[in-house]
């Protein structure tokens, strides 16, 4: 579960999130399309820790992340208590950003390890599983550099849920691959939002995958949602004209 409760976000003068208030379910696949620049990553540095929130408060699995509560207040969260939570968020960006001197296997195994103390044997039953589910059984022993852009995604893919978190963040997965490699990452990201329960929120421009797999899609302008619906409804009849413009301009 991920909820924003009347976030503000500024860069000096730039205002970038305005009060904005969203849930995401549990289990949901949320996906957000928006214009450049309209804080869509922002959104998701916030979730990563990586910016503070100049007002408001951000929860995750029910729990507050950029405040912690202390004597029955809550106040700005503190490195440690970030640690703990950061454990509860996968992420994948565009750039697989993978380890490259590590083979396949490692690059899974390494966190679950040295972060949630897993044996090493748990680690490899966990990763070859993953590597099952994104298709890549035969690539353990790989170096990364010997895999396409397409394939080093889903093991970037695989290497956020070896984390188990309870929030996958998905920030333009497929914007740097090449077009004829998207579809394979697509699969099994769809495969992933049918088969397990955790929470996606995936900042897209890819707007057919986005009325397939999401419950439900947020557009977003200006630091605000200004649409939230299912993909159905948003993508066929959109309520509002700046969305309309939008998706006129993406489609
Ligand atoms: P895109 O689709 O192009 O990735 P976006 O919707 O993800 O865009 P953000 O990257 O969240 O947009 O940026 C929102 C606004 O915040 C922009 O005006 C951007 O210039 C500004 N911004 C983002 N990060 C910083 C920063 N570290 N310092 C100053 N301004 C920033």
């Amino acid at each position: 579960m991920i909820r924003f409760d009347r976030v503000v976000k500024k860069f000096g003068d730039n205002t970038v999130l305005r009060e904005l208030d969203f849930t995401v379910a549990p289990g949901e696949f949320v996906s957000l399309i928006g214009p450049s620049g309209s804080g869509k990553t922002t959104i998701l540095r916030l979730l990563m820790t990586l910016e503070k929130v100049d007002g408001g408060m951000i929860e995750v699995g029910g729990q507050p992340l950029s405040h912690m509560p202390r004597r029955g207040k809550l106040v700005p969260a503190d490195e440690k208590y970030l640690r703990g939570m950061r454990r509860r968020i996968g992420m994948v960006f565009q750039q697989f950003n993978l380890f490259p001197n590590m083979r396949v296997l490692q690059n899974i195994t390494e966190a679950p390890v040295r972060a949630l103390g897993l044996s090493r044997e748990d680690a490899v039953r966990r990763a070859t599983e993953l590597l099952d589910l994104v298709g890549l059984a035969d690539k353990a022993d790989a170096h990364p550099t010997q895999l396409s852009g397409g394939q080093q995604q889903r093991v970037a893919i695989a290497r956020a849920l070896a984390m188990r978190p309870e929030v996958l963040l998905l920030d333009e997965v497929t914007s740097a691959l090449d077009p004829e490699l998207v579809a394979e990452v697509l699969r099994v990201l769809r495969e992933i939002a049918t088969t397990t329960d955790i929470t996606i929120l995936c900042v897209t421009h890819e707007m057919q995958f986005a009325r397939e797999v999401s419950d439900r899609v947020m557009m977003f302008d200006r630091g605000q949602v200004l649409e939230d619906a299912p993909p159905d409804r948003l993508f066929t009849a959109p309520e509002h004209e700046r969305t309309k413009e939008f998706l006129r301009a993406v489609i």
